[in-house]
């Protein structure tokens, strides 16, 4: 066994310490889960299907395995700079810089707010108040709004419609002015429902794409982060023009 210490070292020591604990902010990816739902006339997404190709069986006796069919937007996941037309000229899945998906997370809780109106907007006053209290956004980290929406309903096919999302002050902000690159959710999506009627459309999609960040949604289990002092880090596929990735989404976090 090595006994050489590097800066990895502590690490260790306070994961099997239990003085960091992992959060998985990942709902389980099942036929069940959801992908965000578009009005008429807009294309929707499939959602997930599993099919078998062996199963120990004649098709193949000591293995399983399966394919599927899956939107690139559904459950947990990610989107890349060119899911938005701003960001066309962007990052694929593929070319995001691993650098990028590794960060610390700060939580704004807006819960309270929300459950008195689910149509509730994000505005500069809303950060303005987060930074005075805890601080200012983290340079290369990631912003997660908590809602308290959960999208766990089993089979229900949850519509997340009344939706909270962000105004556009406060995208145009976060893309232009902050140092995070990436801002979570745990609703399906970072605009609001009906944000394809505000000036401009999805605002939150258009200027954080359009400036070469990143969205992740459909967040599970924002709860158990604290406001701030997690370190996130995102797993999605490296889809070779992809626009977007179910993710594996994990937080560790210093036990409270
Ligand atoms: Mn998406």
């Amino acid at each position: 066994m090595s006994t050489q210490t590097t800066a990895i070292t502590p690490l260790v020591a306070s994961l099997t310490s239990g003085e960091i604990e992992i959060v998985d902010l990942t709902y389980p990816l099942g036929e069940n889960t959801l992908s965000v739902e578009l009005p008429e006339p807009f294309a929707q997404s499939p959602l997930l299907e599993l099919h078998e190709i062996s199963r120990y069986d004649a098709r193949g006796p000591d293995w399983a395995w399966n394919w599927l069919v899956i939107g690139e937007h559904v459950g947990t996941h990610m989107d890349a700079p060119i899911h938005w037309i701003t960001g066309r000229d962007g990052a694929d899945l593929a070319s995001i810089a691993p650098r990028r998906l590794v960060g610390p997370a700060v939580v704004l809780d807006r819960t309270a707010e929300v459950r008195e109106n689910p149509s509730y907007l994000i505005t500069m006053d809303d950060i303005r108040a987060f930074e005075a209290e805890h601080g200012s956004l983290p340079d290369g980290g990631w912003l997660l709004l908590r809602t308290g929406f959960d999208l766990s309903a089993p089979a229900a096919r949850y519509n997340d419609t009344p939706r909270p999302g962000f105004a556009p002050d406060a995208a145009r902000w976060l893309a232009q002015e902050s140092g995070i690159v990436g801002l979570g959710v745990d609703t399906t999506s970072v605009d609001a429902a009906g944000a394809g009627t505000f000036e401009p459309p999805a605002p939150a999609h258009r200027a954080i794409l359009g400036a070469g960040k990143h969205i992740v949604e459909q967040l599970a289990h924002v709860d158990r982060l604290p406001s701030t002092g997690a370190l996130l880090v995102v797993a999605p596929m490296p889809l070779i023009g992809g626009t977007g990735s179910p993710a594996r989404v994990i937080a560790l976090t210093p036990r409270s």
